[in-house]
């Protein structure tokens, strides 16, 4: 069973997909089916949806993401987008160091704790993404590597700003390929983010931290993983796009949270 004490999160990772309209209508499908009680829903669309879903999704149980930012709130940085700017469109949550991120774009553990505490900072909650290679977890280097993705990551968070922050463990090799993790090994990557944090920062923003798998999630397997007390849910590129399968996810995690 799900730990009751912190709530599931889901979060959509739309990626460089979707226009407005489809956007819009991938919403209204979704709001037009109960959606699950005690499980918090987040999309993230590309940028340029995000002030017209946050319009959208006002007084809507569910939230709005995005999908990155840089750390400085205004100035000379051409084609970036700020903490500010996201505030300013009603975005609740960032996903920030995302794998792509990183490989393609060069993203490194240090500009990453700067967009982390930056997004604190500003109240954004950051979804802080970490995992390994398929070569790194095949040479025994999967804790080592989260560790320093973790160390990198939250080295500019300051003490009283931990705590109600989501890190979502995302093993490269995972992400795309539908070949998901299993859920012990999950587990025991997630144990392992939480004993960091708590080390970090204390048993208190332990315990509102909350740690999401990602990487080939689907209605079929996401019970493997939110049914260990150390994971609160995933982050879900692939079948978020459509809402049919994002509805079967949220629909196998909040009948999972409510089952007595
Ligand atoms: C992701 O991009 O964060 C992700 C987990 O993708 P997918 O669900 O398609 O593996």
């Amino acid at each position: 069973m799900m730990a009751p004490m912190r709530r599931a999160i889901l979060a959509a990772n739309w990626k460089m997909n979707m226009t407005l309209a489809v956007g819009r209508a991938f919403v209204e499908e979704l709001l037009a089916r109960p959606l699950p009680a005690g499980v918090e829903v987040v999309l993230c669309p590309p940028h340029t949806l995000l002030h017209s879903l946050g319009k959208q999704l006002k007084g809507t149980s569910l939230k709005l993401g995005a999908q990155n930012m840089y750390f400085e709130e205004s100035g000379a940085f051409t084609g970036e987008i700020s903490p500010l700017m996201l505030q300013d469109a009603g975005v609740d949550y960032v996903i920030l160091g995302h794998s792509e991120r990183r490989a393609l774009f060069q993203e490194d553990d240090g500009l990453v704790g700067k967009k982390v505490a930056a997004a604190m900072a500003r109240g954004l909650g950051p979804i802080f993404c970490v995992g390994e290679t398929l070569k790194e977890r095949e040479g025994g280097e999967t804790l080592a590597v989260v560790e320093r993705q973790l160390s990198g990551g939250l080295a500019a968070v300051p003490r009283e700003q931990a705590g109600e922050l989501v890190i979502a463990y995302e093993p490269v090799w995972a992400i795309g390929s539908g070949r998901a993790a299993t859920g012990e090994d999950a587990r025991e990557v997630a144990a392992f983010i939480r004993r960091f944090y708590r080390d970090q920062f204390g048993r208190e923003a332990e315990a509102g931290l909350r740690v999401q798998y990602g990487g080939s999630v689907k209605g079929a397997n996401i019970r493997e993983f939110t049914g260990y007390p150390e994971i609160d849910g995933a982050l879900v590129g692939g079948a978020s796009l459509k809402a049919g399968s994002w509805y079967e996810i949220l629909q196998a995690v909040g009948q999972q949270v409510s089952a007595p």
